[in-house]
């Protein structure tokens, strides 16, 4: 494909984005989220040959919220391997992201390392044996790397606003204590958690740190080798399966790539072999998850042909 006719399709997707009035509502329940216009909206491509494709508010930072959750499912694999599924499901949960029940009835151990509890494991793992601030650093840093944008910061308003608020991340946390799931102090973990959850990037930015998934694990433009061809197949499969919660199937039907959203109402989907989508659109459906960004996507990825059941 040429780069003029990913261009023109991203910047028609987004124009016709733009005039919609169907947007869905923005995040309420971590207050800081509640102050995004909902009217915002980005949409960027990066392709095999690194060309960048963007329109709308491609480069206006915003809160990545559990977008985070694909890198630091990244890091933990890297860190403790397969033992990470000791803790943590690898199911889709057909249960909303901040569920407790569930957790009640499968004994600490969360289905998936996509919804709330799990993402929680998953922090508490990569924080083993170090500090917070630490963690925190680790993860900024490999979000930097990925996306060769060392200006990628942690908007520590949103983090204060989700640690005054995050009454039912901490419950789940403690549950999960409980089981011995989690071997940090609560407060470290959820700190933790809260922090990288906020981190802000664009679109762009977001585009070039999700290339390694859809490139074999490897940034086609450095060459890099993020992780295995085999772990990157199997983190997209996860995205593909839990990325969006109980709009996972809804999602797959729809746009049929792999996706993780966040509440902040950005998605990144990756197209296995072509691209690295990122799209920002902060109004957001019944299950949290960006209304307008989904749209976007399932034309592009139609237009394109890019779904991996077929075009
Ligand atoms: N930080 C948010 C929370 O824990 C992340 C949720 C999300 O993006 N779906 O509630």
């Amino acid at each position: 494909m040429s780069n003029a006719t990913l261009d023109r399709a991203v910047k028609e997707i987004a124009d016709e984005m733009m005039k919609r009035t169907d947007r869905g509502e923005v995040a309420s329940y971590i207050p800081e989220l509640a102050r995004i216009d909902v009217n915002s909206f980005g949409l960027v491509v990066v392709d095999t040959n690194g060309h960048v494709a963007a329109a709308g508010d491609a480069d206006t930072p915003f809160s990545i919220q559990s977008i985070s959750k694909v890198f630091t499912l990244t890091l933990a694999l890297g860190m403790i391997g397969d033992r990470l599924w000791e803790r943590v499901g690898r199911e889709p949960s057909g249960s909303p992201f901040n569920s407790i029940v569930q957790l009640e009835r499968e004994r600490g151990i969360p289905r998936n390392p996509f919804i709330n509890a799990g993402a929680i494991a998953v922090t508490d793992a990569i924080l083993s044996g170090h500090q917070p601030k630490e963690t925190l650093g680790e993860i900024l840093r490999f979000l930097q790397f990925l996306s060769g944008d060392s200006s990628i910061t942690i908007d520590d308003a949103v983090a204060a606003s989700e640690q005054r608020t995050g009454f039912r991340n901490a419950a789940l946390a403690n549950y999960m204590k409980s089981f011995g799931v989690l071997t940090n102090p609560v407060d470290f973990t959820l700190g933790v958690y809260f922090h990288h959850c906020a981190i802000a990037m664009s679109c762009r930015q977001l585009a070039l740190a999700g290339r390694f998934l859809a490139h074999s694990g490897r940034n086609p433009s450095t060459g890099f080798l993020v992780v295995q061809p085999e772990r990157a197949r199997r983190i997209n499969a996860i995205m593909m399966t839990c990325g969006h919660y109980d709009g996972s199937g809804e999602f797959a039907y729809r746009v049929g790539l792999p996706g993780k959203s966040g509440v902040g109402g950005g998605i990144l989907a990756i197209a296995p072999g072509k691209a690295s989508i990122a799209v920002w659109s902060p109004g957001l459906d019944a299950n949290g998850n960006s209304e307008l960004g989904r749209a976007a996507l399932e034309i592009l990825s139609k237009r394109l042909g890019w779904s991996i059941f077929g075009a």
